[in-house]
Parts: C-alpha cells; structure tokens; sequence
C-alpha cells in the first residue's frame, strides 16, 4: 500500500518537511494522541445516531449506515504513523509526476474536453488544472480507496485525537447519504475521502453539484458531477479564471533568501528589479500580478514564483510539494517540458535520528530549535538560516544530510 503513490495517505502522511496534512481542509494537528479516554463505544453511537435523526436525516439510512460498525483497528494505526525519513521535493515529484501520468494526462484532456470546456466556461477552473487534480488524487480515477466510510468516520470520530473533526465528517456523510447522493457502503480512503477528487464529507455536502441534473451529485461514476464539483470547489476557494498557478524562475546570484516565502508577495516588476528571471532567462511577464517565491528544495534546487491560484490549491490541500506538483503536471499535460532546474541529487531524505541530531547540534551551537523532536518545523528552519548565515551558506533554510556534516564538522573543529 504504501508503494501506490495515488494513496494520499503515503504523500501526506509521510512527509514532514513540507506543511503536510490529511484530505482537503483537513487541519492540522499534533500527532500526538490526546490522552482523554473514548467514551463507552455503544452508548457513544446511539447518542450520534439520534444526533443525526435530530439534525433531520433520514433515520432508516442514518440506522442501516451505522447498523454493525465498529471502531477498525488499520485506521486508527494509520493515523498514528510516524514518519521514519523527510520526504524530499525530488521523492515526491517522482511519484506524483510520471512520464506515463502526463501522457495519460493529455489523452484525458482530449477525450473530455467537451465537458471541461462547459466546466472552464461557468466555473473559470482551465482544463488542465481539473485534469491535474484528478491524476493526483486518484490517478485519474484508478483508485478510490478501499476502506468502508462509515467505518472509517466512526473509528475517527470515536477516537479522541481529532474527535471533532471527524465526528463532523461522519455527520456529513450521513446527510449525503440521507438525500441519496451515495450508499450507505461506500468506500474511501482511511480519513474518508472520497470518488475521483478524494472530496472528504464536508467538502461533499458543501461543494459537490449535480452537473449533469439528473438529481444526484455522483463523485464515482459521473464524470460530469466530478469535473464539476471540483471546479465548484476550487471556484469558490477564490480560483482566479485569468491566472496561472505560477512557473519556474531562476534567482540572481547572491539573492537574499529572505525575501522568499508564500507570505512575501511583490510586484512581478519588483521582482524583475531585483534581478528575478524565468527559468529559461527571459524577463518575467509583464502583467500586474504579484507573486511570492518558493523554494522547495533548497538554493541548489528549482525555484517558483506563485500566484494567487497557487493559495487556492494550497487550500484543498496544504501541501507545498502538492500545490507545485499540481501546477507542473498541469503544464506538462498542454505540453510544456520539464524544470529546467531538476531538483538535486543531493536531496536525500532524512532519518528522523539525522533530524534529531542536527536539531541538537544546532541547539548546543547556539541555535535553538525548540526541543529535538524529529520534526522539522519553523524553529528549526529559523535555526538553520541562522547557522547557514554564521558559516556563510546561502540561508536557504533548508534542511540537508549537507548541513547536518556541517554541524559534526563544526563540533570536531
Ligand atoms: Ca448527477
């Protein structure tokens, strides 16, 4: 399981160098499970069974859904892995961007362009985008997950760690199931996710439309229904019809790598000033946008500069990795090459016993990563770009197996 790369378990679950988190709007939360103990599981479901009943949903299908489900062991294992290695921009591209993908990419885009030009039409989502979600999220339909909804939902919702949340995703998906949208043994990913854009239960209830009117809004079978209520999701995320995601750039010698950052937006003059340049060399375009740089895999890697619709993509799922990949396959499928700058070979993942010693080497050195837990977050990265900027490295922040010889060289020294 953990090999298929259209899990979106493993391209989330796994990462920690990136802000990676569950299905789209799923929040983000510790890893660590809360220490409150779950409630008596029986009396637990028949109070969110005649929860469901009161909100107004159809009480046989809200019983039928929950009749015989109990708490699934896999799942709740799954929520619980910890990650053993980073995963690394050039790992994930890998996976997530296949010659074989993109080419089977065009030939969707093709075989329905149609009805993605009527979906371009009145939601303002491209072509190219939709066909690029959807061969992340399931390869291009090839997998919806295996896990019974209900089951996973009452196991999650059960369990105290994100117990809110989840329990919310279960009553989401007994609404859908009450007006007749999906059965009541629907199958989706451990977290609930669901058809061929992953949508978890909320984003359904929220976001899914009838497309084709024929009075259900069908995320499996119904094609019409899923370009649709993808294109309605991201429209209403704030999708900018006019814009791009972003493109590569090439970055001037000596550039001062805090002036990069999703939070760090500038004029496209004003980055053409301070000598920005699209990856091929030529001036950046001339348009009134503003666009922030992101560098996924340190100052030896590829370079981005992101619009507005990258925001948008960052919404459905707070990956960065994920956001660019999107944007990239959706360039290859309408034919543009690959980056000119591939990312280095050199961007190996990380055990979390290598994290854990630079996060103490750094701290005994004078730069405090806030305890050394493995886990690569922001005080880490400032402690870094600090001990990059004290040794004269580009302070790119990001974290290497390069620094890590750095600091035990430093120690020997
Ligand atoms: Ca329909």
């Amino acid at each position: 399981m953990k090999k298929k790369i259209h899990d979106r378990g493993f391209l989330k679950a796994i990462s920690t160098i990136t802000l990676v988190i569950g299905m789209a709007g799923l929040p983000c939360t510790s890893r660590a499970a809360s220490e409150e103990t779950a409630p008596p599981f029986d009396t637990w479901l028949s109070e969110l069974q005649a929860e469901a009943v009161s909100r107004g949903f159809d009480a046989a299908i809200v019983s039928s859904a929950l009749a015989g489900v109990s708490p699934i062991e896999r799942v709740i294992e799954l929520d619980r892995r910890q990650p053993e290695f980073t995963l690394t921009f050039r790992k994930y591209l890998d996976g997530a961007i296949s010659e074989k993908r993109v080419k089977r990419g065009r030939e969707l885009l093709v075989e329905h362009k149609v009805l993605l030009d009527q979906v371009a039409t009145k939601y303002g989502v491209q072509p190219r985008f939709l066909i690029a979600f959807w061969g992340l999220e399931t390869n291009f339909g090839g997998y919806f997950g295996a896990f019974p909804v209900a089951g996973s939902l009452v196991t999650l919702a059960h369990d105290r760690r994100r117990a809110k949340f989840f329990r919310e995703q279960l009553l989401a998906a007994l609404d859908i199931m009450s007006r007749g949208d999906m059965p009541i043994d629907v199958k989706g990913s451990w977290a609930g996710a669901m058809g061929n854009f992953q949508f978890i239960p909320t984003t359904y209830r929220d976001f899914a439309i009838d497309f084709d009117g024929d009075g259900k809004r069908d995320l499996w079978n119904n094609m019409k229904d899923g370009f649709g209520s993808a294109a309605n999701y991201l429209s209403r995320s704030g999708w900018d019809r006019n814009g791009t995601w972003g493109r590569e750039i090439r970055l001037p010698d000596g550039f001062d790598f805090a002036l990069a950052g999703l939070d760090r937006n500038r004029t496209l003059s004003e980055w053409q000033a301070l000598g920005v340049r699209r990856a091929d060399g030529r001036d950046l375009p001339e348009a009134d946008i503003e666009g922030a740089i992101v560098i996924p895999s340190g100052h030896k890697g590829p370079s981005f500069m992101v619009y507005t619709n990258f925001h948008t993509i960052l919404k459905w799922n707070r990956s960065i990795f994920y956001a660019i990949a999107i944007g990239h396959l959706a360039d290859r499928i309408i034919g543009q090459g690959g980056l000119l700058t591939p990312p280095p070979v050199s961007d190996v993942p990380m055990s979390r016993a290598d994290v854990k010693e630079m996060q103490t080497r750094l701290t005994s050195s004078g730069f405090d990563t806030g305890g050394s837990d493995g886990v690569i977050g922001r005080m880490t990265r400032d402690a870094i770009r600090s001990f990059q900027k004290s040794v004269g490295l580009p302070p790119d922040a990001y974290p290497s197996m390069d620094i890590l010889k750095r600091l035990r060289g430093s120690v020997e020294n």
